[in-house]
C-alpha cells in the first residue's frame, strides 16, 4: 500500500476525533511532573512553560471545565455531578519550578490544581532520577508548598523518599505511605486524604497499605479517563502529559490524547 492511503487514514481520524466535541466520559485527570525549558533527550518528563501555557490556553478555548480534584473524586465515589469535560490538573514530585513556572500560569486562569510531594525531599532534588540519566532538578521548599496551598493549590504525599512501592519491605512500605501522610498533615495543618504512587508503582498490597492508612483514593500513571462506578479509586487513571507535548506537533497530540483519553476505557 501506498503512503498516500497511510496520510488518508490519519487526516480523516484526526478530523474525526476532532469533531468528536460532545463525547466526553467521566473526569481527565493530567498528569504533569517538571514545567521547564530543560528539554533535552533525557528529559522526557519536562514540559516547557510555553507549552504548558498552551495546554491551558486550550483547556478554556476548547470548553473544557478544569475543577479540583476533591470534586473529581466526589463525582467517582459519589456519582455527585461533574460539569461537562470536566478536567483536573496534578503534578508528581513537587519540582519548585512548578511553583515558578506553572503556578503563575495556572493563577491566570484561576484553575486549581492539586502537586503530589516526596515529604522527605522537600527542599532538596530529585535524587530518585538521577541514576537514570535525568537532570538535577530542585524540589519546592516548605514555605513555597505552604504558600501554593494557601493560593488554592492542594498539596498530597507522594511517599517519602520517592520509592516504588512494589519494590520494598513490607515496613519500608508502610512507613512510606504513613509518614508521607504525617508530615505533610503536620505542616499543612489538615488532613490529606489522596496519594500518588512513584513510577507508577502499585500492587493489591500497596493498595491494601494506602486503604488502612486513611487514603480515600490514590492516583497512578496509567492512560484513560474515569467513570463512576467503573474507576478503581485506588487506581485512579491520568492522563500523562510531557516533553512529546510541545511545538505544533506535540500540542496536537494533546489534544488528539485528551479526546482519545476521554473516550478510553469505561
Ligand atoms: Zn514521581
Amino acid at each position: 500500500m501506498s503512503r498516500w492511503w497511510i496520510w488518508l487514514v490519519v487526516v480523516f481520524l484526526v478530523i474525526g476525533l476532532l469533531f468528536l466535541n460532545r463525547a466526553h466520559f467521566g473526569v481527565i485527570v493530567l498528569h504533569y511532573h517538571a514545567i521547564n525549558d530543560r528539554t533535552g533527550k533525557e528529559e522526557i518528563i519536562a514540559v516547557r512553560p510555553e507549552d504548558f501555557a498552551w495546554h491551558m490556553e486550550y483547556l478554556k478555548k476548547a470548553g473544557y471545565n478544569v475543577i479540583p480534584l476533591k470534586q473529581a473524586v466526589e463525582y467517582l465515589s459519589e456519582g455527585t455531578e461533574l460539569p461537562r469535560k470536566a478536567v483536573t490538573i496534578s503534578f508528581d514530585d513537587g519540582y519548585m519550578d512548578n511553583y515558578k513556572n506553572a503556578f503563575p500560569i495556572l493563577k491566570k486562569h484561576n484553575y486549581p490544581a492539586t502537586v503530589f510531594v516526596a515529604t522527605g525531599e522537600v527542599g532538596g532534588i530529585n535524587r530518585w532520577d538521577l541514576g537514570r540519566g535525568f537532570a538535577e532538578l530542585a524540589l519546592m521548599d516548605w514555605d513555597q508548598i505552604i504558600t501554593l496551598e494557601e493560593k488554592g493549590i492542594a498539596v498530597m504525599p507522594h511517599t517519602v523518599h520517592h520509592v516504588d512501592l512494589t519494590t520494598v519491605s513490607k515496613v519500608r512500605r508502610k512507613e512510606e505511605i504513613n509518614l508521607s501522610k504525617k508530615v505533610l498533615e503536620d505542616h499543612l495543618g489538615r488532613e490529606v486524604t489522596y496519594f500518588s504512587y512513584p513510577d507508577s508503582g502499585v500492587n493489591d498490597e500497596v493498595v491494601a497499605e494506602v486503604k488502612k492508612a486513611g487514603f480515600g483514593a490514590a492516583f497512578t500513571s496509567s492512560f484513560g479517563t474515569n467513570v463512576y462506578k467503573k474507576a478503581d479509586l485506588y487506581r485512579i487513571r491520568r492522563m500523562p502529559v510531557k516533553e512529546i507535548h510541545k511545538g505544533f506537533w506535540g500540542r496536537l497530540l494533546f489534544v488528539i490524547e485528551l479526546k482519545l483519553c476521554s473516550l478510553y476505557p469505561f
